[in-house]
């Protein structure tokens, strides 16, 4: 089968080559793959600065048809359209993996770069991480349930957001624009902070629905947030964007006794103003992931269409184009990019 993989460690080293096609093992089931999102961390894979096991199949966004099943996966049939977590192998006997937390497991082998991931013809999976999809949530729809359920996770469960609430979501990558959109579900107003180059995904989120989009290279965030708040901050930030900067301007954003979430990805350790949890009595909540009931909600919204997918889906490119669907990501002017291992044309959304 055709796969997208990485072949070595450091920069580059991806290419679109021949790939034994995956064998079920028990209680999988496998999948014909229809749709995968390019995430951020594909980034981080392609310049050698993320932990990759190579050479691996890249891919953990994604959504497909099954196509066989079999012993310990009876719940599935041929033909059912799925969409699934990370086909993540975790050991299944420690605390977290019990408690049905298994992001949290120390032996937790992720697919995608530990592992041979969905950036090909055919997965392979344990059934019990897919979950069916609704006839008229569209595959490109489904193929953002993953970073949906990492939004769900942060807003819904990890914190709490209150109806009338002020929330600043810094970073609006897809991660922070699905973070928007849930915030917003739950009753409160958003405003949503980026960079220059992110001119294209501040757009989106005022279509979504952001109060307010900051560039903070030209707007003073901090003016814009006491504006809207009457001088207090905002009640809640998620960090979605992972960098020192935006760490910084989350601590000053947020009002006394404010809660801070933190789901960027820091591409190492970082300096920031360690005093502020105290001298503000925060609350500082990490959220990595999501767990299986997250994706209940997740199909959920999805289907009762609570969520604009469409809207983020800025461009859907075959197998063969995976270096222009790279660069789009890359340089911010794609929102969610899909690579399709079907052949569907390259079509290219506003
Ligand atoms: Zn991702
Ligand atoms: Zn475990």
């Amino acid at each position: 089968m055709r796969a997208i993989v990485k072949t070595a460690p450091g920069e580059g080293h991806i290419e679109l080559r021949d790939w034994p096609e995956p064998t079920r093992r028990w209680g999988e089931v496998k999948i014909r793959v229809a749709a995968v999102g390019i995430c951020g961390t594909d980034i981080h894979i392609l310049h050698g600065t993320w932990r990759c096991d190579p050479p691996v199949v890249l891919g953990h966004e994604w959504c497909g048809t099954v196509v066989e099943t079999g012993p310990g996966a009876t719940h599935l049939k041929p033909g059912d359209r799925v969409v699934a977590s990370n086909p993540a192998i975790t050991c299944g006997r420690c605390f977290h993996c019990l408690a049905g937390n298994d992001f949290m497991c120390a032996d937790r082998v992720s697919a995608g770069y530990m592992i041979d991931g969905a950036l090909a013809e055919f997965i392979c999976i344990d059934a019990k991480r897919c979950h069916h999809l609704p006839d008229h949530v569209t595959f490109q729809q489904a193929c953002i349930g993953e970073p949906l359920s990492v939004a769900v996770h942060a807003v819904i469960e990890r914190t709490m957001v209150h109806s009338g609430d002020l929330v600043l979501v810094s970073g609006p990558g897809s991660v922070g624009l699905l973070t928007m959109q849930v915030a917003r579900l739950e009753g409160a107003r958003v405003v949503v902070a980026g960079l220059a180059r992110d001119a294209a995904r501040l757009q989106c989120a005022r279509r979504l629905g952001a109060e307010v989009v900051v560039n903070v290279e030209e707007q003073d965030l901090l003016e814009v947030v006491r504006d809207l708040s009457g001088g207090r901050g905002v009640d809640l930030v998620y960090e979605c964007a992972g960098s020192e900067d935006s760490l910084a301007g989350c601590w000053e954003a947020v009002r006394g006794e404010g809660t801070l979430c933190v789901l960027g990805v820091h591409p190492g350790p970082i300096r920031t103003d360690f005093n502020k949890i105290m001298m503000k009595e925060l609350r500082v909540i990490g959220s990595y992931g999501y767990i299986w009931s997250t994706w209940q909600r997740t199909v959920q919204l999805l289907s009762e269409r609570k969520i604009d997918a469409d809207q983020m889906i800025s461009h859907i490119f075959p197998m063969e184009e995976y270096e222009a669907a790279f660069r789009v990501t890359q340089n911010g002017s794609g929102i969610k990019v899909v690579l399709n291992p079907g052949l569907l044309q390259a079509t290219t959304r506003a």
